[in-house]
């Protein structure tokens, strides 16, 4: 990486909404450790996803600020935040290209080898080796050829060849099967070590691993603590 960061990130009275007007966050705070693990529970439409998309910089705050090793972060560069922060989201989309070029996504440095011990690593190494081109199959526009567990473990692939300070993950829910599910669960355990993440998470071995569990309710924080306090 070209700057190294601590991975602090901070949300300090973040305020937003989406264009169709409604708030979702209002007066927002969290503090996040450099190396923790926060897990973020709470029923359909609390606004975890919401919490995730402003962190990752998909949106930005409507008022407040998100700071990272205390600077906001819109006074960095995108390729700044591209390079320390890695996402995998709960609707994964890929480039239109093959699985090696997504994977790799504009990392010109990595070999071959760094490509497919990634894929390993995430447990997405056997099927792309069974699909009729392996890495250089085709994901079609958005990534439409694959399952999203499929797309999600690409992603993964991805942030893990670019091993960032911050690591988001937004658990595909209905959409996934378990037997994709398990090695998700499985490689989400080799990816948190050493990073500081943000996880979404439904399954209950997934929260359990989380340094801090937050329940979000409407937008706000109602309880927090780790797996034993809740
Ligand atoms: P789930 O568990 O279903 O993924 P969530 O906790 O991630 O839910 P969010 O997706 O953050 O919830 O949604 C929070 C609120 O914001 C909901 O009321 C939702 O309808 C609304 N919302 C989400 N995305 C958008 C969008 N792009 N435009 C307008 N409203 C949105
Ligand atoms: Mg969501």
């Amino acid at each position: 990486n070209w700057v190294d960061i601590e991975g602090n990130i901070t949300f300090k009275n973040v305020s937003f909404s989406y264009k169709t007007g409604e708030k979702i966050l209002e007066d927002f705070n969290l503090e996040v450790n450099k190396g923790e693990t926060i897990a973020l529970v709470g029923e359909t439409g609390s606004g975890k996803s919401t919490i995730i998309n402003l962190a990752c910089r998909f949106y930005e705050p409507t008022k407040g600020e998100i700071l990272i090793d205390g600077v906001d972060y819109r006074k960095r560069s995108l390729l700044w935040l591209q390079s320390n922060l890695g996402y995998v989201l709960q609707s994964p989309q890929l480039f239109s290209g093959t699985i090696k070029e997504n994977i790799l996504y504009g990392n010109l440095d990595a070999s071959d080898l760094d490509i497919i011990r990634a894929a390993k690593l995430v447990n997405a190494h056997d099927f792309i080796k069974n699909m009729e081109k392996g890495y250089d199959t085709e994901v079609g526009e958005g990534g439409s050829k694959l399952s999203t567990g499929e797309k999600q473990l690409i992603s993964f692939a991805r942030a893990v060849l670019a091993n960032p300070k911050i690591f988001v993950l937004d658990e595909a829910t209905s959409s996934i099967d378990t037997e994709a599910e398990k090695i998700i669960q499985d490689a989400i355990g080799k990816v948190l070590k050493g990073r500081t993440s943000f996880i979404i998470a439904h399954r209950l071995s997934t929260i359990k691993s989380a340094d801090k569990i937050l329940v979000i309710k409407n937008g706000k924080i109602v309880e927090q603590g780790n797996h034993k306090d809740l």
